[in-house]
């Protein structure tokens, strides 16, 4: 088996687990390399911790989840929660950032997304496509043979168009890890995350355990759209007979800012 490595840029530390995490999960046990970088340390998104103190309990958040998940490095930018940018300086430290794992794929979020962080960490991974071949740029990290081939992620985001399933991965199958590795993500799905949908009384310690797996559950809805946005490309890649009893999947469209593939070969890519 030729192994594959997958690099993935979320703008905070949740979103490579929620948006590829079963596909991650699923390509690790079959022996592929993943890695999860967060662009920022999440010091923002809360409502009673200090920024420094919710960074320092996201980073281990993080490194739990990537456990379960079996991601081999979960890298944290040290930029703000909130106040990403696409900089030059940020530019590079992507560029430093592939150039170093020498991914077969790139990974990110769409550039039409609501929140400012995931646009710009879509702008800085995508203005990275073209210079990571360009030897003078950042000449201290050297440029690698290989061209990544770049992808986005699912959002339900439909302008100026819906994501297109080029890829469609089911995760029905592991949706026990999937859920289990979300899970350590505490300071988003018990506490942040329902504080901000109004629910400012959540909590966690009431709930018990198939009332916590179907609380977070709730943040994997999305990927019941995803599968029925894909399911012709998940038709194709697990028969029709399989393929149209998927219920979750994650989805993935290549970009055209980089290396091309013929659209099976790269539904094929994300599949263990
Ligand atoms: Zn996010």
């Amino acid at each position: 088996m030729e192994q594959k490595r997958f690099l993935f840029f979320g703008a905070h530390p949740d979103d490579p687990d929620i948006l590829f995490g079963g596909t991650a999960y699923q390509l690790a046990q079959a022996g592929h390399v993943i890695k999860f970088v967060s662009m920022t340390n999440g010091d923002s998104g809360h409502y009673s911790m200090k920024p420094e103190e919710l960074a320092a309990a996201r980073a281990i958040e993080a490194q739990n989840s990537a456990r379960v998940l079996g991601v081999s490095e979960y890298e944290i930018f040290p930029l703000h929660d909130g106040e990403l940018e696409p900089t030059v300086e940020n530019r590079k430290r992507v560029i430093r950032c592939i150039r170093k794992f020498q991914p077969d794929v790139v990974i990110t979020h769409r550039t039409c997304d609501y929140h400012p962080d995931h646009r710009a960490a879509s702008q800085l991974v995508l203005d990275s496509a073209y210079m990571i071949s360009v030897p003078l740029c950042c000449p201290e990290t050297p440029v690698f043979d290989k061209i990544p081939v770049f992808a986005y992620s699912f959002d339900r985001f439909v302008n100026p168009r819906p994501q297109r399933a080029d890829a469609a991965v089911e995760i029905d199958s592991v949706m026990e890890v999937k859920v289990a590795a979300m899970s350590h993500h505490r300071t988003q799905f018990y506490e942040w995350l329902p504080w901000g949908d109004g629910d400012k009384d959540f909590d966690v310690s009431k709930l018990n355990e198939e009332e916590r797996f179907n609380h977070v559950l709730k943040w994997n809805r999305r990927f019941c759209i995803a599968a029925d946005n894909g399911r012709e490309t998940l038709k194709q890649v697990y028969g029709a007979e399989k393929g149209s009893q998927v219920v979750y999947a994650e989805t993935f469209e290549q970009s055209d800012y980089s290396r091309q593939l013929p659209l099976d070969e790269f539904a094929r890519l994300f599949l263990p």
